[in-house]
């Protein structure tokens, strides 16, 4: 720790940095952020900056209110859009602690730590690499997001089609200067639609990744008057935005995933964790895919999964193992959304994974079909359930499995499920355009 502080120190001096935001996230993964000086560097290292943890949102009681912040060295960065002469911010991302120093319970970024916990109890690391869609939507002249999508480009479409190139290029200069390794940036398949992809990194550093990339894609994208979002279906009828999360387990530097012998090279493991995710999938999808809007998503013929099977390549499946073995081998769940809070995602999936694992969960025989032009009889026949259809279906199913309140554990478990029932019944007694536009003037 000493060397990362003594290079935060130097860091600070040299860029002249100002002012230091203390990160973190609430129950639904939405950054919070509490700005102090730099020449409180030397308390804030220690965790000694409190907060009123009773107005966080899914935090603590309000007698109990009083956290402190504990950054995480790792995280530290400069925010290149604010280096002038002279004059920086930067940035930690922070667990909240009690005032007695241990890890709250009610902060996800913790519950993560305790899934990283069990794998490593098992000697496994978690290596996670989100994949993260969002929408450009023009702003209007007080800044404020229009349906006015940013551009007409498609799939892999290059400029001048491509508004969005510009924009791109610019999150992908901020998100390098602040360590990201960025791997690929494209158009994705709808209008206004894009994704830039960054390397793969333990759990904990992946869910800080995708916290950080959502933001910076938001702040980058205002300054060119335009609104980012990770909203998972804006738009009825064209392709949502996903975050489909590759996970693999890694053990004494090996993937524990690939195995050179099998069919598919894959290992034991590796279909064990296959049918962790399709034994426990229905009980966690409140969790992966969040919204009332979640599920408007998750319908067939816009390349996001509904049916639960799993293939090799096939991109109607819910899990697809990528083409990419050896090291790289690794699942793909395709049906998280990038709305979800990614800490209690990655939590949830590896948790389930580790549940197929210590359970010698069979994974069911791969369907390598086109499973959006099946007959349902035919889905039937083969065993193929469905997703939850809807956030309170969702909700319903994360409390008839132990999944969700075995990883989130009892705190974040009940305020989750409190929460998002509110959710469902104000979206189901609020009355909505489409039904007015069917009903008002038939009925
Ligand atoms: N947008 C699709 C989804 O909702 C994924 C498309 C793709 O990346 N091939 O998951
Ligand atoms: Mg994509
Ligand atoms: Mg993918």
């Amino acid at each position: 720790d000493s060397e990362i502080l003594a290079e935060i120190r130097e860091i600070i001096r040299e860029k002249s940095v100002e002012l230091i935001h203390l990160q973190f996230v609430d129950i639904e993964g939405i950054l919070k952020s509490i700005t102090v000086t730099a020449e409180q560097i030397e308390d804030v290292i220690e965790g000694k900056q409190m907060f009123d943890g009773s107005s966080v949102k899914g935090f603590s009681p309000i007698n109990k209110s009083d956290l402190y912040l504990m950054p995480d060295y790792s995280t530290f960065a400069v925010l290149p859009w604010t280096v002038e002469d002279g004059y920086s911010e930067a940035r930690f991302l922070c667990s909240a602690t009690n005032p007695d120093g241990t890890l709250f319970e009610g902060d996800t970024r913790n519950v993560l730590k305790k899934t990283v916990d069990r794998a490593a109890a098992q000697g496994y690391t978690i290596s996670v690499g989100p994949e993260l869609e969002f929408f450009l939507f023009k702003a209007d002249e007080n800044g404020n997001p229009t349906m006015e999508l940013s551009d007409n480009g498609g799939y892999f479409e290059p400029s001048p089609k491509d508004l969005g190139e510009k924009v791109r290029l610019e999150i992908y200069r901020a998100l390098k200067a602040m360590g990201f390794i960025i791997e690929a940036s494209h158009h994705e398949v709808a209008e206004g639609q894009h994704e830039i992809n960054f390397k793969y990194a333990d759990a904990l550093g992946a869910a800080d990744l995708a916290t950080t990339y959502k933001w910076v894609v938001k702040t980058i994208a205002q300054k060119f008057g335009l609104h980012a979002t990770f909203m998972p279906k804006p738009v009825f009828g064209i392709n949502g935005s996903g975050m489909h999360v590759n996970m693999s387990f890694f053990k004494d530097g090996e993937n524990a995933f690939y195995d050179p012998t099998d069919e598919l090279q894959l290992s034991n493991k590796a279909y064990q964790f296959i049918g962790g995710l399709i034994e426990n999938v229905k009980n966690f999808t409140a969790v992966t895919n969040p919204l009332v809007n979640s599920y408007k998503r998750l319908v067939p013929g816009y390349e996001a999964p509904c049916y639960i099977a799993w293939s090799a390549s096939n991109r109607s499946a819910l899990i697809r193992i990528p083409a990419k073995k050896g090291m790289a081998t690794r699942v793909e769940l395709r049906c998280p959304d990038p709305s979800a809070n990614p800490y209690l995602t990655f939590a949830v999936i590896a948790s389930a994974g580790l549940d197929g694992i210590e359970k010698d969960l069979k994974a069911p025989a791969p369907i390598n079909e086109d499973i959006f032009h099946m007959t349902d009889e035919y889905r039937t026949q083969l065993g193929i359930e469905n997703l939850p259809g809807s956030l309170e279906s969702a909700v319903a199913e994360l409390e008839n499995g132990e999944i969700g309140r075995k990883t989130l554990g009892e705190h974040v478990y009940n305020k989750y499920v409190t929460a998002k029932k509110a959710e469902w019944n104000n979206y189901r007694t609020a009355v909505h355009t489409w039904e007015l536009v069917n009903y008002q003037s038939k009925f």
